[in-house]
C-alpha cells in the first residue's frame, strides 16, 4: 500500500519571520491526518522552519539542489549541504525551473541522482506544455522525460524518489486536469515505470497529481486510484487552505 503524501511548495514566498508563523500555525492543523505532508520552502527559510517543525509530523523540503558536493558553481547549493541541516525533501525538474531557468532531462537526472545519495528524497516533476497536450505528445513527452530523467537508476533509488506529474497548463492558472484524465496520465506514468524499472518499483511508487489542486477539487483528485497525494503551489500559502487538502476526505 502507498502511503499518500501531500507536499506544500511555497516557491519564491515567505520571509522568515512569515514563514515560521505559518509554519507554527499548520502544525495542530494537520496533526490527526492520514496522508504524510512536506513543505518545500525557499533557501533562507530551510533552518528556520525545520526548527519549528522539530519533533511534528511535517517534513520539510528544498526546492532545487546541484548535483556535486562542493566546487565552484556560483549561486548553487549541494545535496551536502541539504543533507547537513537535516533537509528531508527536494523538488527536482519543476516545471518553472525548466521553463526559466535551462533544467533539462539531463540535468534532472544529476540532480536526482544525487540528492538520493545523501538520503534526501526527491520529487521529480514531470509533465506536459499546453501545446504538447493539444498535439497529442503528452504520452511520448511524459516517456521521454521519464527515460531520460531515470536513466541508470535502480530499483533500490525509487525508494528515494516520488513522481509528481504536474501538466505545465495547470500550474498557477487556476486550471486542473480533470480527476479522471489525471488518473490516466498517471496510469500511463506507472505502466512506464513498470516497462522500465519492472512491477514492484511501479506498485510502490509515489506519484502525485499537481496543478491548481486546492480545497474544492482534492477530495475528487485524492478519491482516484493512482493519485498519490499532491503538490500544492498557490494554496499551500494558507495554513487552513493547506490543511483543509492535508486532510483530504
Ligand atoms: C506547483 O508549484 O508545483 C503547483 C502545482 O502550483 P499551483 O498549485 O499553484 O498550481
Amino acid at each position: 500500500m502507498r502511503k499518500p503524501i501531500i507536499i506544500g511548495n511555497w516557491k519564491m514566498n515567505k520571509l522568515q519571520q512569515d514563514a515560521k508563523e505559518l509554519a507554527k500555525e499548520l502544525i495542530p492543523l494537520v496533526q490527526g491526518s492520514l496522508a504524510d505532508c512536506a513543505v518545500c520552502v525557499p533557501y533562507t527559510d530551510l533552518i528556520c522552519v525545520k526548527e519549528v517543525l522539530a519533533n511534528t509530523k511535517i517534513g520539510v523540503g528544498a526546492q532545487n539542489a546541484h548535483w556535486a558536493d562542493n566546487g565552484a558553481f556560483t549561486g548553487e547549493v549541494s545535496p551536502a549541504m541539504l543533507e547537513e541541516i537535516g533537509i528531508s525533501y527536494c523538488v527536482i525538474g519543476h516545471s518553472e525551473r525548466r521553463q526559466y531557468f535551462g533544467e533539462t532531462d539531463k540535468t534532472v537526472n544529476m540532480r536526482t541522482a544525487a540528492v538520493i545519495k545523501h538520503n534526501i528524497t526527491a520529487i521529480v516533476c514531470v509533465g506536459e506544455l499546453l501545446e504538447e497536450r493539444e498535439e497529442g505528445k503528452t504520452e511520448n513527452v511524459l516517456r521521454k522525460q521519464i527515460t531520460e530523467g531515470f536513466k541508470n537508476f535502480s530499483e533500490d533509488d525509487f525508494k528515494k524518489i516520488i513522481i509528481a506529474y504536474e501538466p505545465v497548463w495547470a500550474i498557477g492558472t487556476g486550471k486542473t486536469a480533470t480527476a479522471e484524465d489525471a488518473n490516466a496520465t498517471i496510469l500511463f506514468i506507472r505502466n512506464t515505470i513498470k516497462e522500465l524499472f519492472g512491477e514492484n518499483v511501479s506498485q510502490n511508487l509515489r506519484i502525485l497529481y499537481g496543478g491548481s489542486m486546492n480545497t474544492k477539487n482534492v477530495d475528487e483528485l485524492m478519491s482516484m486510484p493512482e493519485i498519490d497525494g499532491g503538490l500544492i503551489g498557490g494554496a499551500s500559502l494558507k495554513a487552513a487552505d493547506f490543511a483543509r487538502i492535508v486532510n483530504y476526505r
